[in-house]
């Protein structure tokens, strides 16, 4: 259970439904989100430009709050699943089978709200669990989900710095994906 919590979701984020209304509505924070994702189409991954957590999850400084360590920073992909859905009561706050947001894509740093889902924590560790074995999958990345996310985000700042076309950014993140894959023949 260790090595799942490292390595799957994220641990849960106690951040009130109160300041999550206030971030998802504020134009200057969803302004800020917006600079750090990559929007594609509908069914592609929209890659976070942003920093990223040791779980390859986006992590987006949504305000400062007192006190210590990263207060006010959140997972991207949580920011975006409640910017599209609306803040989730309770969220992170019960103590048993806590909600979660966990990506269809296995794509840790996506932030498309169209590859997220709700689920309970204990639902979704079993299902990564089962699709961690898929040798063709991202969860198989040789280079970790951080590894994974960070390449796929820096193929794309490559892109948008030399002004690249949509569809050539496509192929360089097309790349970026498979290259951590273990059958890759280069
Ligand atoms: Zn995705």
């Amino acid at each position: 259970m260790e090595q799942l919590s490292i390595l799957g979701p994220p641990q849960p984020v106690r951040v009130s439904s109160a300041l999550w209304e206030v971030w998802t509505q504020d134009s200057s924070v969803i302004e800020r989100f917006e600079s750090k994702r990559y929007r594609r189409r509908d069914n592609q991954c929209w890659p976070w430009l942003g920093a990223v957590s040791s779980t390859g999850h986006g992590s987006f400084r949504a305000t400062s709050l007192p006190g210590h360590g990263r207060r006010g920073t959140v997972p991207a992909h949580l920011y975006a699943f409640q910017l599209a859905n609306g803040p989730i009561a309770k969220f992170g706050w019960s103590r048993t089978d806590d909600l979660e947001v966990c990506h269809k894509c296995d794509s840790h740093g996506c932030t498309n709200p169209a590859h997220l889902r709700l689920g309970s924590s204990s639902e979704n560790r079993t299902e990564w669990a089962s699709r961690r074995g898929d040798p063709n999958g991202p969860l198989a990345d040789i280079r970790g989900p951080a590894g994974r996310t960070r390449a796929i985000a820096e193929a794309v700042r490559y892109g948008l710095k030399h002004h690249e076309s949509r569809e050539l950014i496509d192929a360089r993140i097309r790349t970026a994906e498979l290259a951590g894959l273990p059958w890759t023949l280069w």
